[in-house]
């Protein structure tokens, strides 16, 4: 016999906790059993407007309460959430929702074009909340095989693919995150991390089945974080870089630190810079490294706490459940300190992408999901990612990560943003060209920042070009697209 299946997972926290804090929005409060009151009224008025069992149903809300009551609303009614983007242009979303092939769409009060241009059925939060409600037909028990999620990959390296995850990936992505982050009764979340992404909805997952309380931001703001920790009592923060930058400067300038009970910035999404690292270091702000994934359901690797310092830079050990190779490119496992793309394996890892089987096909091996990610393992089995295999840099047979030069541009006091990518050489094959954002008033020059490159870097790393421009083109998640830098050149938009 097979043990797929659990309780209800809301549910379930409610039997146990009811009277336990669940969420801190503004100056509201909710428990367990209210948020399990308030999600059960509205399952009843989603089963009202049609709604049903197994349906996907997009999910376009900013972070509010109402946001987490709907998303439990839907996982009580066993729905399909597809949940969207709020950043994204409208031309985006129709394509996602329409990707996804979605029965109909939840949207805030303010998303009135989208509701427009939609064929869907589509209702506002507003219009959803003054609905009738019926007896809902409630899932007592979850399987933990069933979708429970789709969320779109961010679209860095090409066009976004909707992520399944279902309740298994969650539960073991949250059961993951406690064995090596540890949870005590003490512990209070601070969501300011967007719903819509893995991180977000993650954290509300911990919330439930930890039955941990979760302050909730609609949006981050470095000084209303650092007031919350403080006065609300926040052990955990997940952030990624920019936000932690806002962090650390915001401490400065208040010429403060964080409390003691602050155990943790949970740092993801992306890169992290070592400048950022050492100045968290310097201003005492525990951060934990972390690797991981729309695929991952939230991180897969992490850094222990007690190897934050001295292995600064490295994203840490796939957590307990989870298991990670590197593959060279003849299919080999790679040595110590050999790099190759990052394969993973685990139960939190998604079991493929929506109607996406060619996809699902290249990216899945015998269970390991090829990650497109390079990095390598130290000697000690920790982990370093230096790139994504896409924007790896070819010149003359040596490899060249660009986020290995944008961190060293990125420390460089003028520099306020950087961009790296390779361009066609006749002699090398490929070198790499600069995109700078000077900080404001600052008036450095391609010769000042190519001498401080060749102060911190290998010759052959330095960029060749330099470009200067206000803005560099990044994605709704904010994420760099390299893609899009030689285009701006290309298309004659930018000028050294
Ligand atoms: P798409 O898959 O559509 O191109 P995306 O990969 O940016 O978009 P996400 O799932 O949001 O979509 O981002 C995951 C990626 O972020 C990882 O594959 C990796 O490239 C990058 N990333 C995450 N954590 C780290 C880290 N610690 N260091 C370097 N890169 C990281
Ligand atoms: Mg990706």
């Amino acid at each position: 016999m097979q043990f797929d299946t659990m309780p209800n997972l809301l549910k379930k926290r409610v039997f146990l906790t009811p009277d336990r804090t669940a969420i801190y929005f503004n100056e509201e409060t909710i428990t367990f059993k209210e948020l399990y009151e308030k999600s059960l009224q509205t399952a009843g008025k989603l089963q009202g407007l049609g709604v049903k069992k197994d349906q996907f149903v997009g999910v376009l809300l900013k972070n509010h309460l109402d946001t987490v009551v709907i998303l439990f609303a839907l996982q009580l009614l066993g729905v399909k959430a597809v949940i969207l983007n709020n950043r994204l242009t409208t031309k985006e979303l129709i394509w996602q929702v329409n990707d996804a092939r979605a029965a109909s769409l939840i949207l805030d009060n303010d998303f009135e074009q989208i509701k427009k241009e939609v064929t869907i059925p589509a209702v506002t939060k507003d219009q959803l909340f003054a609905a009738t409600s019926v007896t809902p037909e409630i899932q007592e028990e979850i399987n933990l095989n069933d979708v429970c999620t789709v969320m779109y990959t961010s679209g860095t390296t090409g066009n976004p693919k909707g992520v399944l995850h279902t309740y298994g990936n969650h539960w073991w992505s949250a059961v993951g995150s406690a064995l090596n982050l540890g949870y005590t009764d003490s512990d209070r979340w601070l969501c300011s991390v967007p719903l819509f992404h893995i991180s977000g909805y993650s954290i509300l997952m911990k919330s439930v089945i930890y039955g941990m309380p979760v302050i909730l931001h609609e949006n981050f703001d470095a000084k209303r974080a650092i007031n919350d920790i403080k006065n609300k009592h926040v052990t955990i923060m997940s952030v990624v870089g920019t936000m932690l930058y806002r962090l650390v400067e915001a401490l400065e300038l208040e010429g403060c630190q964080l409390p003691k009970h602050f155990r943790c910035a949970l740092l993801g999404g992306g890169p992290a810079p070592l400048p950022l690292l050492e100045a968290c270091k310097a201003k005492e702000v525990p951060v934990f490294q972390s690797y991981g994934m729309t695929e991952t359901a939230s991180q897969i690797v992490t850094l222990a706490p007690e190897y934050s310092i001295i292995k600064l830079g490295s994203a840490g050990k796939p957590l307990f459940p989870s298991q990670l190779e590197i593959i060279l490119e003849d299919g080999r496992m790679a040595s110590p300190r050999e790099a190759g793309e990052i394969v993973v394996k685990g139960p939190n890892v998604t079991s493929g992408y929506l109607y996406r089987p060619d996809a699902t096909q290249v990216n899945f091996n015998d269970g390991w999901f090829h990650t497109g990610d390079i990095g390598y393992l130290d000697g000690e089995g920790f982990l370093y990612v230096l790139d994504r295999r896409s924007d790896l840099i070819i010149s003359g047979g040596e490899n060249i990560y660009p986020a290995e030069i944008e961190s060293v541009l990125l420390a460089h006091p003028d520099v306020a943003d950087a961009g790296v990518t390779g361009f066609d050489d006749e002699t090398w094959g490929q070198v790499p060209a600069a995109f700078i954002v000077r900080k404001k008033n600052a008036h450095i020059t391609e010769v000042e920042l190519k001498q401080f490159c060749l102060e911190n870097l290998a010759k052959y790393k330095v960029p060749k070009s330099f470009y200067f421009t206000d803005k560099l083109p990044r994605n709704a998640s904010k994420k760099l697209l390299r893609r899009k830098l030689s285009e701006l050149v290309q298309e004659g938009r930018i000028h050294k």
